[in-house]
C-alpha cells in the first residue's frame, strides 16, 4: 500500500514544533516540496510548480552536473583547509578570471552573511574606521555586525533602529525617490557625498548593484562612479554586494558593479556560488588582505573545503558551458519586454524594472501618486502560487513581485507566467 502523505498543517504543526516560526516559510499554506529540476519544483503530492523565484539555484535546480561532482568529491577527500588539495587552487583562479585585475585575493566561507560579516572585518581594519554607509533598504546578511548595516532589518519590524556604526544614504531609486530626471545618479550621488562628507569619516561605502530587498531596484545610472570617487576621496573602500546579482544574472554583465563602471575593492560573493549547496566568498585586492594579515590566524571550518570549491568550479562550468549568461539575457529582455506590453494594458502595473533575470515590477493603486498596492501584490503572488507559478513580494511597501528564476528560464516559461498574471489581472 502506498503510504499516505501527511497533511500539509500537520507537517507544519511539527515543524513549528522544534523550529521558531521567525524562521518562516512563503505562503499562507505553505507548499510540501519534495524534490526538484532546473526551473520546476514538486510538492509531496505530485504538483510540479515553475520556479520564477529562486536564485540560489543559480544554473538550475539539481543540476546533475553540480550534483554529481558534489557526490564525487564528497566520495573522495573533504576536508579543512589546512592541506594543500587541487581544488582550492583550482577554483580560486577560475573565480579570479572572472574579476578585474586588481581583484586577486578570495577568502572562503559558507554564505553571503559571512562574507559581509568578513568584508567589514577588512575594511575597519584597513582603514581604522568603523562606521559603514549603507544603502536605505538594503540587506547584507544576518551577523549582528551586519544587520547593523542592513536598513531592511534595522529600520524594519523589530529592528533596533540605526547605530552609530551606520550612515544610511537615500536609495537612488528613478522611480519612487526623490529625483527622476536624466542626471538622476548625480543628484543621488550629491546628496551621498554630503553626507559622508558631514560624517566623521567612513570605512566603507557597501551597495548592491540593484537593491533586492528594495525591490529590485537599479542603481540610478552613474550613481557609484560619482560616490566610489568621494569615498576613495576620504580614504574609504568600496564593497559590492553581488550576492544576488553576480554569476551572469544581469545578462550583459558577470557582476553587477560592471553596469555602472566601477572596479570596487572588495566584492560580497554567496546564493547562486554553489547552486544551493553553502558558500561564499570576498573577494579583494592584495593590499587589503596583506593588511588583514596581522598574525591573527583566519580559519574557516568548511570554507574553501574540497567538496564546495569542486561545486563553485562545476557551477562556473555549467554556466560557460550552457551559455547561461547570454540565456539570462535573451530571456530577460523577452521577460521584459513582455511585462512591459501588460504594462501598457494595465494601469496598475507602475514600473518594470531590472535586468536579465533579475526582474520586478510594482503595483500601484494610481500611476500619478504611485500608491502602492499591497494588497494587489500579494494577490498576484497568491494566485500564481494557485496556478504553479512561485514569486516573491518585496520593497519597502511589499508592493513589488520579484522574479529572479534560475538562468535555464526559457521564453515558454516566460509565456507562462505573462499569461497567468494577464488572466489574473484580468479579473482584478
Ligand atoms: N547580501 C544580499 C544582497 C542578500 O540578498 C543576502 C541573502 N538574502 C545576503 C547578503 C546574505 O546571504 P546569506 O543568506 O547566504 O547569509
Amino acid at each position: 500500500e502506498v503510504p499516505k502523505e501527511k497533511a500539509i498543517d500537520e507537517v507544519q504543526a511539527e515543524r513549528f514544533s522544534s523550529v521558531n516560526p521567525i524562521f518562516s516559510v512563503s505562503y499562507k499554506t505553505p507548499i510540501y516540496m519534495e524534490r526538484a529540476a532546473f526551473q520546476y519544483m514538486f510538492d509531496k503530492y505530485g504538483k510540479r510548480y515553475l520556479d520564477a523565484y529562486n536564485n540560489i539555484p543559480h544554473v538550475g535546480h539539481s543540476h546533475p552536473k553540480v550534483v554529481e561532482t558534489g557526490q564525487k568529491q564528497m566520495a573522495k577527500l573533504n576536508t579543512n583547509t589546512r592541506y594543500l588539495y587541487d581544488q582550492i587552487n583550482a577554483y580560486t583562479g577560475s573565480l579570479l578570471r572572472h574579476f578585474p585585475k586588481p581583484l586577486n585575493k578570495v577568502f572562503l566561507v559558507n554564505s553571503g552573511s559571512a562574507a559581509s560579516d568578513l568584508a567589514i572585518r577588512l575594511v575597519r581594519n584597513f582603514t581604522g574606521k568603523k562606521r559603514i554607509a549603507a544603502l536605505e533598504h538594503g540587506y547584507h546578511g544576518n551577523t549582528n555586525s551586519v544587520i547593523e548595516i542592513s536598513h531592511y532589518k534595522f529600520a524594519g519590524k523589530g529592528g533596533q533602529g540605526a547605530s552609530e556604526n551606520v550612515l544610511p544614504l537615500p536609495m537612488p531609486d528613478i522611480y519612487r525617490g526623490e529625483f527622476q530626471a536624466e542626471n538622476a545618479g548625480t543628484s543621488y550621488a550629491e546628496k551621498a557625498i554630503q553626507k559622508i562628507r558631514n560624517s566623521d569619516g567612513i570605512a566603507a561605502f557597501i551597495a548592491e548593484p540593484v537593491v533586492g530587498c528594495g525591490g529590485q531596484v537599479p542603481l540610478a545610472s552613474g550613481y557609484l562612479k560619482e560616490v566610489y570617487a568621494a569615498v576613495r576621496a576620504q580614504n574609504g573602500l568600496c564593497i559590492s554586494d553581488e550576492v544576488q546579482t553576480g554569476f551572469g544574472r544581469l545578462g550583459d554583465f558577470f557582476w553587477g558593479f560592471e553596469a555602472q563602471e566601477v572596479v570596487p575593492d572588495i566584492v560580497i560573493l554567496g546564493k547562486p556560488m554553489g547552486n544551493g549547496h553553502p558558500i561564499g566568498a570576498v573577494v579583494t585586492t592584495d593590499e587589503i588582505a596583506d593588511a588583514f594579515n596581522n598574525g591573527m590566524e583566519f580559519f574557516s571550518s568548511f570554507g574553501g573545503n574540497p567538496v564546495s570549491c569542486a561545486i563553485g568550479q562545476a557551477v562556473l562550468d555549467v554556466i560557460d558551458e550552457e551559455k547561461l549568461q547570454r540565456n539570462a539575457k535573451e530571456v530577460g529582455d523577452y521577460y521584459m519586454r513582455e511585462l512591459t506590453r501588460l504594462q501598457q494594458k494595465y494601469e496598475c502595473i507602475g514600473d518594470v524594472r531590472g535586468a536579465g533575470l533579475f526582474i520586478g515590477f510594482e503595483l500601484v493603486k494610481h500611476r500619478l501618486t504611485l500608491e502602492p498596492d499591497t494588497a494587489l501584490a500579494q494577490k498576484v503572488k497568491n494566485e500564481l502560487r494557485n496556478r504553479y507559478i512561485l514569486v516573491s513580494t518585496d520593497g519597502p511597501y511589499d508592493n513589488v513581485i520579484k522574479s529572479k528564476p534560475p538562468l535555464c528560464f526559457s521564453k515558454e516559461n516566460v509565456d507562462e507566467v505573462i499569461h497567468q498574471i494577464d488572466a489574473i489581472l484580468k479579473q482584478s
